[in-house]
Order: structure tokens, then C-alpha cells, then sequence
């Protein structure tokens, strides 16, 4: 039999189906590769118990003929999501020992879908960070490691670090990310996988740990185009509990993989050729353009020309949304309480030691630039600028139906290798940041290997609501590219 952990979700649901193995086999092999592959550090929790049972359950469930659109499938979740009973942390101390009494509505509709849940996967500090560097749990690692004799330990991306490592390494099949300003598809073209984040809307917030309301949103992780358009199918769907999910129906996704790229217009910004990206990355890009023409599509040239703000009005909008949302962490609700003389004292012991130094930064940016002597000098602005960048992609969409850009400015660095100075690491988000602002569907998905032997994302952003055409374009880049390359250092353990 192939290992079962290198089966994709869609290989695996046939193999269920024909009774080629049990959806407790399929646990089991799981489980044995978390146990083999921990010093990856990918999952916080891990729930091995829960999966056996649940995995017991879809066995019974496919020997009735009910199968479930995600049966049997293992998978990983964020632990920004809140799991009923299931400790949840959002990979900070201030959080250590929450136990939700509630379950997320995208996680719950993954369960009634039919899927396993390992664990909980390890994320930068209340999703801020694009290393998996900021965690009370400690570094996630990436499974790759580069061809060139360096052999330092490499960030998996973030802030979805443990989900893109987990899948990368076969610890899960899939895993639910977030993504406030590129935290899916950053972590995915760091490791080789697809990742997509839908239109702002698609997917319910309730029960996810907020950072920046308006900029976060649920999306899946896998290792195909095809799982993500299944993930994201079940994943996807009003709520009346987030008030600002979106009444739509959702489509068939799985339907949009039609294979080719005809009648579509692919728009690419003049303003991501960005000075001083590597050579490698403006290469693939390069490909990247010509797999879509061969597959049919029409290449136009578009100018998103306020793309050199996104990141400074990023770097405003989501502190000053995060330290709102963090007000609530506050020694009485939620986590671990320091008690001091008093009240105010016990709020500030606890904040002190409980939040790491990144989200502090976060906090106090946030706070300064909602504050009310610079309110107008920073939020305000930035609030203007956010506008002109969403007008930037709809006079684009007047003109082409999607757009073609690199997922990252590079591929993944070692770990301490950018962490001196915030300024560098934010520039991670360059080109995904633009995407959030904006509320609109970006995937990433590999289209190559570096020169050092790491691999390499293509982003793909689509209209509003228009994921179907992000998934079909993304379906013929992972035909051309072929990526077959594998992480070298994922040790396999039978079940
Ligand atoms: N890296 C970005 C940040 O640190 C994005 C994080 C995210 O998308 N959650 O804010």
C-alpha cells in the first residue's frame, strides 16, 4: 500500500470510498508521523484520542454509505480557532489553559463534514508575525532545508506557521489557516503548498481569536488545488453570528478546475516588480505568465499605482485594530491572572507577562496612531489609502479577470535570520497585504524551487467572490509547474 500520508485529501476520499482502507488506518498513520516529526514543533495540542474516535465514527458512517464531503479526513487546526473542550491558545501565555465551551462555525463545519481533528498547530503570537518566531510554544520549523550546505533550521512562514509545516511534513492532510495580511499564502509558497484566503465575507469569523477584524479571514491549506477547493467549499457560508459574513451562496468550486485558461484575462501589475526582487522570484514569475497564455489566457498589462502604501497603511490599520481586540485579555475573562495591589495593578501585571514583545509593539503602534492627538495623521490616512488601493484592483478588474503576481519576495529564511529588525520582516507581506486591504480572494501556489532548493509561491488575486476563477487559474499553474519536490528532513515512522 502507498504511505497513506502521502495521499492527497481527494486520493484519500476514494481510497475510503472503495474500502481500501479505514479512516482509522488513515488516523493512525497521521498520528504516527506527528509522533515522528515533533521536533518540527508544528502542533501545540495534539488531540490523538478525539481523532481515533472520530475516525471510528466516519468508519461507521462510510459502512452505512453516508459519506461526508471531508470523511475521514485528518486534519490540523490553527490554534487561533476556538475548539469546544479542546484547549485553545493562539500560541499565547495569556491564553494558556482556555478551554472554549464553544466551537468555531468553520471548524464545526469541518466536523460536520465528516473530518478527524489531530490538533491544534502552533501560530505566531495572536497571528501577528510571518515566521512562526513569535509563539509562547516555541519556534515552528519547516520541514525543507536548503541544498547548499547550510544547514540552518528554516521558518515554515507565518503567521500560519504550524498549519503550512503540518501539511508540508504529511502530519495532516489539511489545515485551517488565517489571514490578516498574507499569514496563508506567505507559509504556504514557504513550503511548497496551496493556500488559499477567499474574499472577506466568505468565510465566518465567530470563534476565531480576532487580530484585525476587518483584514481576517478562515481559509484552508492543502496540498493540491483540489483540496483547497473542497476545504473551502465546506468551510465557506453565511453565519448569522459573524454579522459580517456574507449572504451569498456558495459555489461549486471543485466544478471551476476545468484545466485551461480560455476566455480569461490575466492582469499583471506593473507595480509588483518591485527593486531589488531576487532575479529567481521575477523569473518564475516570468513563467509563471507564460503557462497561463499557453493554457489560453490573454496577458494584459495593469497599474495598481497606490501598491507602495499598502504596507505603511497595514502597519497602522491592523495595530490599531489588534489593540482594540486585545483589550480583552485582561486577567479576569479569559487565561492566567498575576494579582496585584489592585485592580489596575493586576490588569498591568498580567498584560506585562502575558503578552510577548511583538504583539506589546502592536499594541502600543495601535494605540498611538488611534490616539486622539494622531488620529487624523495616521488612522484616518490610512483609512484614505485603503480606499484608493481597493479602487487601484476594481479599475484592474475593468480590464482583466484576475491577477498574476509572486506570493513572496523571497523564499524562506532561517530562523533568526530577519529578527532584528521588524521593519525587514514586515516586507514578507509586501505583496500580500495589498489583497486583505482590499477584501479579495488571493491563493498561493508553487511554481518552483530556488536556486538554494526552496520553494517558490505564485499569487493569484481574484475579484470579490470570485474564488472559482483564483482556484481554475491556480489548477493550471500546478499542472504546469508539476511541483513534485518533497521536503527532505520529514522522517517517516509506520503506523
Ligand atoms: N505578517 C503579517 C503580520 O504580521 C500578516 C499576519 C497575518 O496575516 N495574520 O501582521
Amino acid at each position: 500500500m502507498t504511505d497513506l500520508t502521502d495521499l492527497t485529501i481527494t486520493e484519500a476520499l476514494n481510497g475510503l470510498k472503495a474500502k481500501k482502507f479505514s479512516a482509522t488506518e488513515l488516523t493512525r498513520a497521521h498520528i504516527a508521523q506527528m509522533d515522528a516529526n515533533r521536533h518540527l514543533n508544528a502542533y501545540i495540542t495534539e488531540t490523538p484520542e478525539l481523532a481515533l474516535k472520530q475516525a471510528a465514527e466516519s468508519d461507521k458512517r462510510i459502512a452505512g454509505g453516508q459519506m461526508g464531503k471531508l470523511e475521514g479526513i485528518p486534519l490540523g487546526i490553527k490554534d487561533l480557532y476556538c475548539t469546544k473542550g479542546i484547549q485553545t491558545t493562539a500560541s499565547s501565555n495569556i491564553l494558556k489553559g482556555f478551554v472554549p465551551r464553544y466551537e468555531s462555525t468553520v471548524s464545526q463545519k469541518l466536523l460536520d463534514a465528516g473530518s478527524v481533528t489531530l490538533g491544534k498547530l502552533s501560530c505566531d503570537e495572536f497571528a501577528m508575525g510571518s515566521a512562526n518566531t513569535t509563539s509562547a510554544f516555541g519556534n515552528v520549523i519547516s520541514p525543507w532545508k536548503r541544498n547548499n550546505g547550510d544547514s540552518r533550521d528554516l521558518v515554515p512562514g507565518g503567521s500560519s506557521g504550524g498549519s503550512s509545516s503540518a501539511v508540508s511534513a504529511r502530519m495532516c492532510m489539511g489545515a485551517t489557516g488565517t489571514d490578516t495580511g498574507g499569514s496563508i499564502r506567505q507559509p504556504a509558497a514557504f513550503t511548497g503548498i496551496c493556500g488559499i484566503k477567499p474574499t472577506y465575507g466568505r468565510c465566518s469569523r465567530w470563534g476565531i481569536v480576532a487580530f484585525a477584524s476587518s483584514l481576517d479571514q478562515a481559509g484552508p491549506f492543502a496540498r493540491t488545488v483540489e483540496d483547497c477547493a473542497l476545504m473551502l467549499e465546506v468551510m465557506s457560508g453565511h453565519d448569522a453570528k459573524d454579522s459580517t459574513s456574507a449572504p451569498l451562496p456558495v459555489p461549486d468550486f471543485s466544478k471551476a478546475l476545468t484545466g485551461d485558461m480560455k476566455g480569461l484575462k490575466v492582469g499583471i501589475p506593473k507595480e509588483y516588480r518591485m527593486e531589488g526582487t531576487p532575479d529567481e522570484i521575477l523569473k518564475s514569475w516570468d513563467e509563471g505568465i507564460r503557462w497561463l497564455k499557453d493554457a489560453g489566457a490573454e496577458i494584459v498589462d495593469v497599474s495598481l499605482p497606490h501598491t507602495q502604501y499598502a504596507l505603511p497603511a497595514y502597519y497602522i490599520i491592523a495595530p490599531a485594530e489588534c489593540s482594540s481586540n486585545l483589550a480583552r485579555y485582561d486577567g479576569v475573562r479569559y487565561g492566567p491572572r498575576i494579582e496585584g495591589q489592585n485592580l489596575k495593578d493586576m490588569y498591568e501585571l498580567t498584560r506585562a507577562k502575558g503578552f510577548g514583545a511583538e504583539v506589546k509593539r502592536r499594541i502600543m503602534i495601535g494605540t498611538y496612531v488611534l490616539s486622539a492627538g494622531y488620529y487624523d495623521a495616521y488612522y484616518i490616512k490610512a483609512q484614505k489609502i485603503r480606499r484608493l488601493i481597493t479602487n487601484d484592483f476594481l479599475e484592474a478588474y475593468k480590464k482583466c479577470d484576475v491577477l498574476l503576481t509572486p506570493a513572496t519576495p523571497s523564499a524562506a529564511f532561517a530562523i533568526g535570520e530577519n529578527e532584528d529588525d521588524p521593519v525587514k520582516m514586515y516586507l514578507n507581506d509586501v505583496f500580500t497585504v495589498t489583497v486583505n486591504l482590499a477584501g479579495l480572494p488571493g491563493m498561493s501556489v508553487p511554481c518552483g524551487l530556488s536556486a538554494d532548493g526552496l520553494p517558490l509561491g505564485l499569487q493569484i488575486i481574484g475579484k470579490p467572490w470570485d474564488e472559482a476563477t483564483v482556484l481554475r487559474t491556480g489548477h493550471v499553474i500546478q499542472k504546469a509547474a508539476n511541483f513534485v519536490a518533497k521536503p527532505q528532513t520529514i522522517i517517516k515512522k509506520a503506523a
